[in-house]
């Protein structure tokens, strides 16, 4: 039944049109290009969640990278935050391969799925308060279909925000690898966001990186 409603909520993402700014830009880059893709068939269009509804891990991220996911219709998947993402998911036993680069690729992913603070690429990856306004509501179908979920990981600040907003909670802080605990034993952790601009500048550093996923691993198996 949780995978109907999931599958219901996942169309009505891809056919939304509420934020005409963001659906003309998704369709311009997909017309546009970049030279290294001009071959591919651009997905342009709202990015649904990826992976297992009954998942006892969530994983909320910005939003779709606009020659990424946009261009492939996966979260994550094309680009270089979704490399360190799959990695570490692969390597900590939540995906079925360690490399995600196309939908045809075979990529499963286990106990876990992903989803984000808004479904559409905005400019300079930069949502504005309107565009997660307008989204916050899919976010909070996902979380409520989803009803396995134990630990919620939010990659960047942003989507700790959204995720906070969804449940009306008050500020907290925000920090890698840093734990809130819910109640029946759930939690919340938040991580950088693996972009260009935190692996590149070494903000984010592989060892710290996989330490996100090897707790949420430990946190899962009770250890
Ligand atoms: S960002 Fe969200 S609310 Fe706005 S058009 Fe895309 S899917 Fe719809």
């Amino acid at each position: 039944m949780s995978d109907e409603r999931w599958n219901e909520l996942n169309r009505r993402i891809v056919n939304c049109r509420q934020c005409p700014d963001l659906i003309e830009y998704i369709q311009d880059v997909g017309r546009r290009k970049v030279r290294r893709f001009r071959d591919w068939q651009y997905w342009a269009r709202p990015v649904p969640n990826f992976g297992d509804p009954q998942g006892r891990l969530a994983i909320i991220g910005l939003a779709p990278g606009a020659h990424g996911a946009n261009r492939t219709g996966r979260m994550f998947t094309g680009d270089d935050s979704g490399r360190w993402l799959y990695r570490a998911l692969y390597e900590t036993g939540f995906a079925s391969q360690p490399e995600s680069s196309a939908l045809d690729d075979g990529m499963t992913l286990h106990d876990c799925f992903i989803t984000a603070a808004i479904h559409c690429a905005p400019p300079k990856n930069k949502p504005t308060r309107t565009h997660l306004d307008h989204c916050r509501p899919y976010l909070a179908d996902t979380l409520r279909i989803a009803g396995r979920v134990q630990v919620y990981l939010c990659l960047g600040r942003i989507a700790f925000d959204a995720l906070r907003k969804v449940w009306q909670l008050p500020p907290m802080p925000f920090g890698h690898l840093r734990e809130h605990p819910l109640e029946n034993g759930r939690r919340v952790i938040t991580s950088y966001h693996p972009s260009r601009q935190n692996t590149q500048t070494g903000r984010l550093r592989w060892d710290d990186w996989i330490a996100v996923f090897q707790r949420c691993r430990q946190l899962l198996d009770g250890e």
